[in-house]
């Protein structure tokens, strides 16, 4: 029998999809209209026990008006990291605002010690506001990304955030499910602890609904504002009145169906991918040049994605793993390239970048979808076991 091709992130469909999907479709709810759409937003914030959510069209509209609610303007800088999807980033750039990037640490995120440099040696603290010496702007926000499920060092960036009065976007887009087991944010879910955070439903996420996201915040007031810009600000329903410029960034009835049916499975789901991570783990880590990158321990991760760290003592380099597994069928990808040596950020600010170099160099994403099965994993297991150069 020919070996099968085993993709790195698929989604995984077989719950209620079906039904709730045909239930929007019999009832002619498909835009973005219709009682899924409410209920997935209820039901996500009572997952991640936060006040409220607000649906919209990926993860990238979220993040975008999420940067609005926060009050960041075309004036602004935000710091955001330089080892993440570029999407992350982008919708800085889209209101006009200007990004600085911060290096990583051994978690893959924010460096919280680099960070307080910055704030510390490169900006002043005048009247709740800080300002970045070099450019003389503001530096209104801080845009963590909690990295393949991971959580960034909340409890350190918080600090800080309330220090320099910056507001503390949390893009969540890849660690729904992620929450604190201790400390200060006990039971706190990743994306609840800033002023505003966004998840992702995306295809290739934990959970998907085709595209979609949703941006959650225990601020009312950021809520309310989130569902104003995403519904085209209409100040009144009948009259069209309209006091601002808005979105079309709403969720339709379609990809909340999807998404309600997701969440339903979303902890076993988890409970899958801890094991396989577990499993993956185990394996990996004796064979010598190689080893996986560990989420926090005092998180529950929801281990969306497995980073595989390849060591100069391995045989062969990241890009000959990337090919080699590609020859076996096995999907795997090189962690993103940095956003700064992307062409629409060249000349953009950066800060003491030295961890994001090292880990874009040594990591790989290996197969983690929710439906891997165990043989498949020892079949990925098993090819790392005899590297070649193909
Ligand atoms: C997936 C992802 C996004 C964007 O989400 P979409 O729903 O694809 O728009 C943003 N940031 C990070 C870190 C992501 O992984």
């Amino acid at each position: 029998m020919s070996q099968k091709f085993i993709p790195l992130s698929v989604p995984n469909l077989k719950g209620k999809e079906l039904e709730y999907v045909a239930h929007a479709v019999e009832t002619e709810w498909v835009s973005t209209g219709g009682p899924y759409v409410n209920d997935f937003e209820m039901k996500v914030a009572e997952y991640a026990h936060c006040k409220g959510a607000v649906s919209c069209q990926n993860g990238t509209s979220g993040l975008h008006i999420g940067l609005e609610v926060c009050g960041v303007t075309k004036d602004d800088e935000v710091i955001v990291p330089i080892l993440t999807f570029i999407a992350a980033v982008n919708p800085v750039k889209y209101i006009g605002a200007e990004p600085v990037f911060m290096d990583c640490d051994d978690s893959l995120t924010m460096d919280v010690a680099k960070l307080r440099a910055f704030c510390e040696n490169e900006c002043s603290f005048d009247d709740g506001k800080l300002t970045n010496n070099a450019t003389k702007k503001h530096v209104k926000a801080l845009l963590v990304v909690h990295i393949f499920g991971n959580m960034a060092d909340m409890e350190g960036i918080i600090d800080i955030a309330e220090k320099y009065n910056l507001r503390v976007i949390e893009d969540a887009t890849e660690a729904i499910g992620t929450y604190y087991l201790n400390g200060k944010y006990k039971d706190k879910h990743a994306g609840t602890i800033g002023d505003v955070g966004i998840y992702s439903f995306n295809g290739n996420k934990i959970i998907t609904t085709g595209g979609g996201g949703m941006i959650v915040s225990n601020n009312e007031e950021l809520l309310k504002r989130a569902k104003y810009l995403t519904t085209q600000a209409k100040s009144d329903e009948l009259y069209y009145t309209h006091d601002e410029i808005g979105y079309n960034y709403r969720m339709t009835n379609l990809q909340a169906a999807l998404g309600l049916a997701q969440l339903e499975q979303l902890e076993g789901f988890i409970q899958t991918k801890k094991e396989n991570y577990e499993f993956y783990k185990s394996e990996i880590d004796k064979i010598p040049g190689l080893r996986i990158l560990e989420f926090k321990d005092n998180i529950r991760s929801n281990y969306w994605f497995y980073a595989l760290y390849i060591d100069e003592s391995y045989s062969i380099n990241r890009d000959q793993v990337i090919q080699y597994l590609a020859s076996k069928k096995v999907q795997s990808r090189p962690i993103w390239g940095l956003i700064s040596d992307q062409k629409p950020y060249e000349g953009s600010q950066i800060f003491k970048i030295e961890k994001a170099k090292e880990y874009l160099e040594h990591v790989v994403n290996i197969p983690c979808s929710s439906n891997l099965i165990r043989e498949d994993a020892e079949y990925v297991v098993e090819c790392l076991k005899q590297p070649q150069v193909v």
